[in-house]
């Protein structure tokens, strides 16, 4: 029988990069602290992170998963494509979540098979309140985001601040937040602003958030500890254990090839071009893995990026509107190859490899939260451009309260690349990379940035906020479990 102060705990990533990649990252982390670690998922998500895990299992640590076949056929999916890393992942979102459902029986007969003493699922799978209290364990409400987009929300969805205005342009404050932020109705999720079945389904989420015995924030005190303990005092218990890049990936091989299949060739052909670039010269431009743009975006983005005159490595999604066989990109492509300005990388990039190159001096970011955490352990200041989902609050996390970045100018929250339009225009992409990249203002943003990478790395080091945190979530997980086992007479 395993010792009583051994947890077991078991963990439900959601099958999209931005959910997998930190949940993973976290799941090894609790392997490496003594915890006994199962993480559910199925094939294609498996193979992304399998080899991290049997290298940590071969190292001693006690952790595992276990892979249940995903429903692709009857929800009319290609095999094998459950990781929304490809093609149509923007339609497919929501098929995903309809798939987990699907083998939600299989998930549970798991969940009773391995008798865990936690749960620790995605923000995405409410059900799980239920599952937890079947076994009588505690479910922890797994979310890599901002404090500051949960507590946002939460006062907007409480006091309907955009309700009555004239128009979707005019802005509103955010009330009860330690910091006047003004946001436009258009800026706010669509279920948010117009009733949906979406809407229905975020209600069901944040309904267990609060039926959760707590929730693990990828995020660190430093950052942002106003909203923490805003958090705190009106949602309820939560952790910072981050950030889990930083932490995991310290000296892991896992750095470059996370999130993907194939292994990094010894000397990739963008090193040697980043190798050739002098110190903090060079802008990395990337949209996380959900984000598409239309044809006429990725238009103006070339030529704001060459106007700009700075160099760039730009990530550009296989089945982005214009693929690498469309004209435009290709000649845009040779013409770069041949100014040596920029550098284009097809599909997937090894971004914490990129983000830690001496010649990288910022980050052009649609404000996914891995995105933005791994840009300041970095030291990286931003250029935001949020497309959808959080995105928006987490754009004024960044430059109205910690003023690390320069917005360029997007103003509608919406799935991108839905239509053919720009909705933001060369002219205000290639002034923002010059007020990054040049101006004297962007030498503040960079000393604040280089402060809060240190507080990241410290808060991960024994003794520092988010260790501690750890340990004593790990502690009460514990006396939970002997409480559980022995019940008080
Ligand atoms: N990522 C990567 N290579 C890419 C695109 C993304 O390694 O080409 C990783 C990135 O480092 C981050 C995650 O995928 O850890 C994306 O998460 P984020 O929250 O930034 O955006 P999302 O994909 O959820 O919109």
């Amino acid at each position: 029988a395993e010792p009583e102060n051994q947890i077991n705990v078991i963990f439900l990533p959601f099958p999209a990069p931005g959910h997998m990649i930190p949940m993973v990252d976290t799941a090894r982390i609790f392997a490496k602290h003594g915890v006994s670690v199962t993480i559910i998922t199925t094939p294609a998500n498996a193979s992304t992170f399998q080899k991290a895990i049997d290298t940590d299992f071969n190292s001693g640590y006690n952790i595992t998963t276990r892979v249940l076949p995903f429903p692709a056929a009857e929800l009319g999916l290609p095999q094998g494509l459950e990781n929304a890393k490809d093609a149509t992942a923007r339609e497919t979102i929501g098929k995903l979540r309809l798939g987990i459902l699907m083998i939600k029986d299989q998930i549970e007969l798991l969940f009773q098979e391995l008798h865990p003493d936690c749960l620790v699922t995605d923000m995405l799978h409410p059900w799980t309140v239920e599952s937890a209290a079947k076994l009588g364990i505690p479910r922890l409400y797994y979310y890599s985001s901002s404090y500051f987009s949960t507590c946002a929300k939460y006062s907007i969805l409480k006091h309907n601040p955009h309700q009555g205005l004239l128009s979707h342009t005019h802005s509103f404050t955010i009330p009860e937040l330690p910091h006047n932020i003004q946001m436009t109705p258009l800026q706010l999720e669509p279920w948010l602003r117009t009733q949906s079945s979406a809407t229905e389904f975020f209600e069901a989420v944040y309904e267990s958030e609060s039926r959760s015995y707590g929730a693990l924030y990828n995020d660190f005190c430093e950052l942002e500890g106003d909203y923490e303990k805003l958090y705190k005092s009106t949602v309820g218990k939560s952790w910072s254990v981050g950030p889990v890049s930083a932490w995991v990936n310290k000296d892991d091989e896992r750095k470059s090839n996370r999130g993907h299949t194939e292994d990094l060739a010894q000397e990739p052909e963008w090193l040697n071009w980043l190798n050739s670039k002098q110190d903090e010269s060079v802008l990395y431009v990337s949209f996380g893995s959900l984000t598409r743009f239309s044809h006429s975006q990725l238009v103006e983005l070339a030529h704001g990026l060459d106007q700009s005159g700075h160099s760039f490595i730009w990530v550009i999604r296989k089945n982005d509107e214009s693929e690498k066989g469309e004209s435009f990109v290709e000649e845009f492509e040779e013409k770069m190859k041949e100014s040596k300005k920029g550098y284009i990388i097809w599909n997937w990039a090894p971004q914490l490899l990129i983000l830690e190159h001496p010649a990288i001096a910022g980050f052009l970011t649609h404000c996914g939260w891995n995105s933005i955490l791994e840009s300041v352990s970095a030291g990286l200041p931003m250029i935001t451009w949020p497309t959808y989902a959080e995105q928006f609050y987490n754009e004024k996390l960044i430059v109205e309260v910690l003023k690390i970045g320069v917005p360029v100018g997007a103003k509608e929250n919406k799935w991108a690349g839905m239509e053919d339009c720009a909705d933001v225009g060369r002219e205000e992409i290639a002034n923002a990379v010059v007020h990054l990249m040049e101006k004297e203002e962007s030498r503040e943003m960079r000393s604040r940035t280089r402060k809060l990478s240190d507080a990241a790395k410290k808060s991960i080091e024994k003794g520092g906020s988010s260790y501690c945190n750890l340990m004593q979530l790990l502690e009460e997980l514990k006396s939970l479990k002997i409480a559980i086992h022995r019940p008080l007479k």
